[in-house]
């Protein structure tokens, strides 16, 4: 069911796999039975592995040292990082391309290069407690005095902020000439005033945490100041579309490998005799699988073939949203059929099933939930119309 790919893509998407199968899911099992956690050796092999393959790299401009793949040559890749489980693949901080507009030199050298070459990891702090759904709503405020901003708030679901050393925080200015509007900061994690204040479990086995962080009178340097005061949202909404996207193709990986389990396993399964593939009950659940999942690599293929094609960011916005409401969904249907066709086994924690199904749960909800993602698409109907989508 191959996707026509050029070997450009081809080739990242080859590296991947390669990167996936012999590297990645062997671990899967320790990871899930340790919290997440590998030994540190098999950690740092891994960030290693995927630095040399150009993973951290990818969405870099070539000026300075990236790589600049194409939006397809990405979903390429994390579809076939999206078939491990237990967030293994998120061994690497990737530069992403919307920092490289946003940033200045001097951020570029302390913060955004440093991702790329794997010396500094970062995390999003934009959630607080009030409605995620509503990020126009984030209460955490900036107040600037002289050369430095004053930051208050508390943001939660910090995810990786165990692991990171510096925060990409969201705020409201209070005062100046765009008060209330929105902008965005690098706040290293050791400034006086940060406190981790809860770090809850989750239903997934991660060793990145999603912790809860208070920030009370905290001083940032006016000079970390991401762009311009008010444009906190646009650069925001530019990683949404990357990272929605990047969600979609995560999924499509995830449904891909749960149907190669479930199929493998369903012609060995004997039932009554003959092997469980033979029942057509279960083989209406795969063939369910199968047409979904064409489905969604479709659309978040072609999503990214229309970013590398130049379509403009409103159409854009939509089209990233479909990707990753149609694919989100889809990839959840298809672990709850795995997971039964499985029956028993599909329940036990060492079974590929049992543990797509708890982790790809949240991929409903984060970077927008399905919901907003529906409410996204609509506006985008109402306002512009459907040949403009
Ligand atoms: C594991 C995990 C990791 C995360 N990592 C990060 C991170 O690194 N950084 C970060 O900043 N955030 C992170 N988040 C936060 C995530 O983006 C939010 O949880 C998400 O945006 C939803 O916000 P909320 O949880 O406040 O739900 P709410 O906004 O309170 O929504 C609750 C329910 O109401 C629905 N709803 C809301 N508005 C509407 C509406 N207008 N119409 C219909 N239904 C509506 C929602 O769809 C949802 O079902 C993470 C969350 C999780 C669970």
């Amino acid at each position: 069911m191959e996707i026509e790919l050029d070997t450009r893509a081809l080739d990242w998407q080859r590296k991947a796999r390669g990167f996936a199968d012999t590297e990645l899911i062997p671990w899967e099992v320790r990871a899930e039975l340790a919290g997440g956690v590998l030994p540190e050796d098999v950690r740092q092999r891994h960030r290693r592995l995927a630095r040399e393959l150009g993973f951290s790299a990818m969405d870099a401009p070539a000026a300075h040292g990236g790589l600049e793949a194409r939006m397809v040559d990405q979903v390429a890749v994390w579809e076939q990082l999206g078939r491990v489980t237990n967030a293994l693949c998120w061994c690497f901080s990737e530069a992403q391309r919307w920092m490289f507009d946003a940033c200045s030199e001097t951020q570029l050298k302390r913060y955004v290069l440093p991702l790329m070459e794997g010396s500094r990891i970062e995390c999003y702090a934009i959630t607080e407690s009030s409605p995620g759904s509503a990020v126009d709503g984030i209460k955490a405020t900036a107040t600037r005095t002289h050369d430095h901003y004053r930051i208050n708030g508390e943001k939660w679901y910090v995810t990786s902020a165990n692991h990171a050393d510096f925060f990409i925080f969201q705020a409201r200015l209070a005062g100046g000439a765009h008060a209330g509007e929105h902008a965005l900061f690098f706040i290293d994690k050791d400034t006086p005033g940060i406190e981790e204040v809860a770090n809850p479990p989750f239903s997934h086995s991660f060793a990145a945490h999603h912790p809860t962080f208070r920030f009370v009178d905290v001083q940032v340097p006016a000079a970390n100041l991401i762009g311009a005061e008010g444009a906190g949202m646009d650069y925001a909404h530019s990683w949404f579309r990357h990272e929605r996207l990047m969600i979609a193709a995560r999924c499509c990986g995830a449904a891909g490998r749960l149907i190669d389990e479930a199929s493998a396993f369903a012609k060995e399964r004997l039932v009554d005799g003959e092997p469980l593939a033979e029942k057509q009950l279960i083989q209406a659940m795969l063939a369910d699988c199968v047409t979904e999942l064409w489905a969604a690599r479709l659309v978040t293929f072609e999503t990214a073939q229309a970013h590398d094609r130049g379509l403009g960011p409103k159409a854009l916005h939509a089209r990233c949203s479909m990707a990753k409401l149609y694919a989100s969904e889809m990839a959840n249907r298809v672990a709850d059929r795995a997971l039964q066709i499985f029956g028993g086994r599909g329940y036990m924690r060492e079974n590929p099933a049992e543990r797509f199904y708890r982790e790809l749960r949240v991929d409903r909800i984060w970077e927008g939930t399905s919901e907003i993602q529906r409410l996204i698409i609509a506006r985008a109907l109402l306002k512009r119309g459907l040949a403009e989508m």
